[in-house]
């Protein structure tokens, strides 16, 4: 069964940990993630961008896949499915597929009309107990069209937003997607501890996860950072892993090009990778 994400992050920020938030690609992702988060006991969310949506064949088919697997592998521990960087669109049609859990991210509107488009997707959440996570200062790198400039959220607004009734909030603190460059300036402790301090109980999110150091990962958890996106890395790992496999032949000797096969290290890869983070963030076992 899919869950709201909104029992799982409230948790986490009481306990200090974090929920991981996977992207999946299609099948071989999303048991990947699943089956690690079993494993460990811990909850998890999965996330859906808008590209990854139309890859997969839309959202009621991850929604099938998703709720598929759940019940094959006998998946027990608190699962989300959410959309990543929704538009207004595209956060409706997750609502009316059966998602768990979406993302609006106005940040590229004047706070006005964030406000205004966030506040009718919180009346809708609210009706069919969906999660909803609001963004405010956009946050840099490119992530299916969204580009920003790896900005910080004004406290302030941060806490407009919150007030609406979302349940998570993704404000910019230096972070960004994808690869960081070698000169990057960090996270911007100063603002995540306002941010923090403005919004009190209101779990917040960090994107662009994949090669932030452990111990920023970890201050940026205990000062109310509560959900973690991590996208790139497992398409890294996935990438290297297999190839690995091809480089070393593998794909030509015996039956190696059958896709259950050329496909296994990759997910052996996201599985490695999942767990890693888990234990970093400190959800295991906390299912
Ligand atoms: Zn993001």
């Amino acid at each position: 069964m899919l869950v709201s994400a909104k029992e799982m992050l409230e948790k986490a920020k009481a306990g200090k940990y974090a929920v991981g938030q996977f992207n999946i690609n299609n099948l071989e992702w999303t048991k990947a993630i699943l089956l690690t988060a079993q494993e460990l006991n811990s909850p998890v969310i999965l996330g859906v961008s808008e590209g990854a949506g139309k890859y997969m064949c839309g959202y009621e088919t991850v929604v099938g896949m998703v709720k598929g697997m759940i019940k094959c592998l006998n998946i027990t521990v608190p699962v989300a499915l959410h959309l990543d960087h929704g538009s207004y669109e595209g956060a409706k049609a997750c609502i009316n597929a059966g998602f768990s859990s979406v993302m609006f991210d106005g940040s590229h509107y004047p706070i006005e009309e964030n406000i205004k488009k966030t506040t009718e997707l919180v009346n809708a959440c609210n009706v069919l107990g969906i999660s909803l996570e609001a963004e405010v200062g956009s946050i840099g790198g490119e992530e299916d069209g969204v580009v920003g400039a790896g900005e910080c959220a004004d406290p302030n607004e941060c806490k407009m937003v919150a007030d609406l009734g979302v349940t998570m909030l993704a404000a910019g603190i230096g972070n960004i997607h994808g690869k960081y460059p070698a000169n990057w300036a960090g996270l911007n402790f100063d603002v995540l501890a306002s941010i923090s301090e403005k919004v009190g109980d209101m779990p917040l999110v960090l994107h662009g996860g994949t090669g932030i150091p452990e111990d920023m990962i970890k201050k940026a958890i205990s000062l109310g950072v509560s959900k973690i996106n991590v996208n790139t890395e497992c398409q890294l790992a996935f990438a290297a892993a297999t190839r690995q496999y091809v480089e070393a032949g593998k794909d030509l000797s015996g039956k190696g090009f059958d896709p259950r096969k050329l496909l296994a290290p990759g997910f052996e890869a996201i599985k490695a990778t999942v767990k890693e983070k888990m234990e970093l963030f400190g959800s295991v076992n906390k299912a």
